[in-house]
């Protein structure tokens, strides 16, 4: 049996696919990453205008990794979060200062992210990037996995990381079973420019037709998030900047002032997908293959770039053979519990923030105001959105691989 090309394939090279290779990049594995967009077209999906809000543990772990200082002067951070209900008495703020780190998470482009991460990438010498290359068939051989590319050239590894996002290539190969929840909801997103600054404050409001976030970003401008019911975006997408400013401000209110500015809009529809069975022989599914998630809580990159560090723990000292199934199981049973975890606690709040049912509106705001009043509550929340509270991998508790 010849000798496999590589250890370790990455197929995608999106945030959580490269975030991966960079983890591993002081081991001793011979590693390729193929990924389907040249990095340097404003093409490559993954890493478009949305504002991506890092945990402070993402931030912690992103910094182990020695990637913080270049993210750094791109980054926005997060002092405090004001979550409020449109229509109901309640809110709550989640303060750094009261959970007693220097900030509650960071806010950055994910074009800026991808720039770091590619050149990142590309100062290491040991990484193969097949790039623009997509992989088109997967099979199967004794002790390894052959993957052939758009340009017909075959390649092999002891182990295939799927981190091909969501509609994963890898798992259609396979004819692997997805479970969906579709929530009939699209994400609409800009850069705007308010009246009043938001001195760091990040705001999450829900209001009937769904939850709208504004996260903090340079020159007093706000990553929003604007979530409407599927169908309701044409609509929206339709208005000119200045009536699109002005029904927005009709939901959020005026806790920044006035609208004064809207970038370039984009809209993602909003679904749950799960790969039901995301630990194959000699392959894994990472991210967003593994798990796409409906942004509301801005969990989806954290908790990839949580899988992948795991995953990266559990492979750095392999000499042999990084495709053991002791490898990916003992990965399994590290992270299984923070998926599990982060995609329950996004659906509750999905299903809570998103209904007008006047009970559930007045529980809420109860549910608001008694986390605003219970400072245990708050910090467990706290804590969670940071990202902390769990066993954690060497990364993320600041010792480098
Ligand atoms: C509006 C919005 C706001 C969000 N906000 C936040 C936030 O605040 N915080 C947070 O943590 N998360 C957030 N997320 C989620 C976050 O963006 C995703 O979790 C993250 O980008 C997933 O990265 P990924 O690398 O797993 O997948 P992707 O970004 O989908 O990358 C997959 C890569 O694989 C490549 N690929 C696909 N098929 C092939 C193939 N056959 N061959 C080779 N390459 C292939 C693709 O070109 C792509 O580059 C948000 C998402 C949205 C939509």
């Amino acid at each position: 049996m010849a000798q496999a090309d590589y250890d370790i394939i990455i197929v995608g090279g999106g945030m959580v696919g490269a975030s991966f290779a960079y983890a591993l990049k002081n081991s001793a594995h011979k590693i390729a990453l193929i990924e389907a967009f040249d990095f340097k077209t404003t093409q490559q999906p993954s890493y478009d205008d949305r504002g991506i809000a890092l945990s402070y543990g993402s931030q912690r772990i992103l910094d182990t990794m020695g990637l913080w200082q270049q993210l750094a002067p791109h980054s926005t951070a997060i002092s405090d979060i004001h979550i409020s209900d449109r229509g109901h008495f309640g809110a709550t703020r989640l303060s750094a200062q009261q959970e007693n780190v220097p900030a509650l998470g960071q806010v950055i482009l994910a074009r800026a992210m991808g720039k770091v991460l590619n050149q990142a990438m590309s100062e290491n010498t040991t990484l193969d990037i097949l790039c623009p290359n997509k992989v088109i068939a997967l099979n199967h051989q004794s002790n390894q996995v052959e993957l052939t590319l758009d340009d017909d050239r075959k390649i092999t590894s002891k182990l295939i990381v799927a981190a091909d996002g969501a509609n994963s290539t890898i798992r259609r190969l396979l004819d692997l079973s997805v479970t969906e929840q579709d929530y009939q909801q699209t994400a609409i997103t800009a850069n705007i420019s308010t009246e009043r600054p938001h001195h760091n404050r990040a705001f999450e409001r829900f209001t009937e037709h769904g939850p709208i976030a504004l996260l903090p970003m340079p020159d007093n401008r706000c990553s929003l998030i604007w979530t409407v019911k599927t169908g309701d975006e044409t609509a929206i997408n339709d208005l000119d900047d200045t009536a699109f400013l002005a029904r927005l401000q009709t939901e959020f209110g005026y806790r920044l002032g006035q609208f004064t500015q809207v970038g370039k809009r984009g809209h993602y529809p909003l679904k749950l997908t799960q790969t039901d069975q995301p630990i194959q022989n000699r392959i894994v599914f990472v991210g967003n293959a593994a798990h796409n998630l409906h942004p509301i809580a801005g969990q989806g990159f954290n908790l990839g770039l949580r899988d992948v560090i795991a995953l990266a723990d559990v492979l750095v000292d392999e000499t042999e053979d990084c495709g053991r199934p002791k490898h990916l199981h003992d990965y399994q049973q590290w992270q299984q519990r923070d998926q599990d975890n982060v995609i329950k606690a996004t659906n509750l709040l999905v299903r809570l923030f998103s209904n007008n049912n006047p009970v559930l509106g007045h529980g809420r705001s109860a549910g608001l105001i008694a986390l605003d009043l219970i400072p245990p509550a708050k910090h467990w929340l706290a804590k969670k959105s940071m990202g902390l509270g769990k066993k954690q991998p060497r990364l993320a508790r600041g010792i480098a691989l």
